[in-house]
């Protein structure tokens, strides 16, 4: 189907792109378009003015910032996350994680930003970013923010980025001595969409676990993270913390899986990604 007609900006700042996200209401950020462009063929979203972040060379960049944090730029697009020796040093599991999405175009034009800002629940990065603790800082004319993952994602396509405001930065606490990640989850096919996903770190100030795919948001599951508190990260520990997890949710139903499946693949992948970082666990 073809677009319906749109206006076109290509900023060559970020205070030049914030500026016509402020000046147009109904004016949106292009990233990779991968997601966008789909949702304006199937007239989903109708934007009256597409900003196109492409021009925004300081968007585009990963380095380390203050004690080590992984600063990345929201247009890093998921392919440059692979080719990242900052990311392999500080925190393999993003590429790692990355690598996995759709296929090599979605990869080579989607970014980190427009991964987690159209925050589609079964989008790989949101849990992976909380589950690491991310912080993500927006940019307005009235200034810049920065909030914990935890309060970036406030539902189905629904995030802190208000109108008008840009995700500029993604910031990654680096892997210290002692912490490990891991990742697991169930897809449709191979390099499908996941029907639910768990991404975990272990160590360190205590474990996180995030769960994608069994609410709007990337869910915390605290009660397992307490149990594991206790720092024994054996098979029969890590099973016995997950205990009764997927009885706390209220996922969906839909053509891919019952909302009573899922609560079990819940479980199921929490433990996996557990175990996967306590293997991964890096010397102190
Ligand atoms: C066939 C296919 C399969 C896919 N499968 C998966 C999958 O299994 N897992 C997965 O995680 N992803 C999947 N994706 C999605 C892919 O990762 C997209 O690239 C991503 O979700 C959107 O990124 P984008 O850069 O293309 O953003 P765009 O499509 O350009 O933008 C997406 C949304 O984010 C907003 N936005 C973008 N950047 C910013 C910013 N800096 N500040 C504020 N708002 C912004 C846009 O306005 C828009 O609303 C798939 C995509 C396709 C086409």
């Amino acid at each position: 189907m073809l677009l319906r007609e749109v206006e076109y900006a290509r900023p060559a700042t970020v205070d030049e792109a914030i500026e016509l996200l402020s000046e147009h209401e109904g004016a949106r950020p292009l990233a990779g378009g991968q997601t966008l462009v789909n949702v304006m063929k199937q007239r989903a979203a109708a934007p009256d003015v597409l900003v196109d972040l492409a021009d925004l060379a300081e968007l585009r960049t990963i380095s380390f910032g203050a004690a080590g944090r992984l600063e990345i730029g929201a247009m890093v697009t998921l392919a440059q996350l692979l080719g990242s020796s900052e990311v392999e040093v500080a925190r393999p599991i993003l590429a790692e994680v990355a690598s996995t999405i759709a296929d090599v175009q979605v990869r080579n034009r989607g970014t980190i930003g427009g991964n987690i800002c159209v925050n589609d629940p079964t989008n790989h990065l949101p849990p992976l970013l909380v589950a690491l603790g991310a912080a993500m800082t927006i940019r307005s004319t009235g200034g810049e923010r920065t909030i914990p993952a935890d309060e970036f994602f406030l539902g189905v396509y629904m995030t802190a980025v208000g109108e008008g405001e840009l995700l500029t930065r993604i910031s990654v606490p680096p892997r210290s001595g002692g912490v490990g990640d891991g990742f697991a989850g169930v897809t449709v096919g191979k390099h499908g969409t996941y029907i639910v996903s768990a991404a975990a770190t272990v160590g360190g100030d205590g474990s996180r676990v995030a769960l994608g795919c069994v609410d709007a948001v990337p869910m915390r599951a605290t009660a397992m993270e307490n149990r594991l508190a206790a720092g024994d990260l054996s098979e029969a520990s890590v099973r016995a913390a997950a205990a009764g997890l997927g009885a706390t949710l209220d996922p969906p139903s839909d053509v891919h899986a019952s909302a009573d499946y899922r609560r079990h693949l819940a479980e199921v992948a929490a433990v996996r990604a557990v175990l996967q970082a306590a293997e991964r666990v890096v010397g102190g």
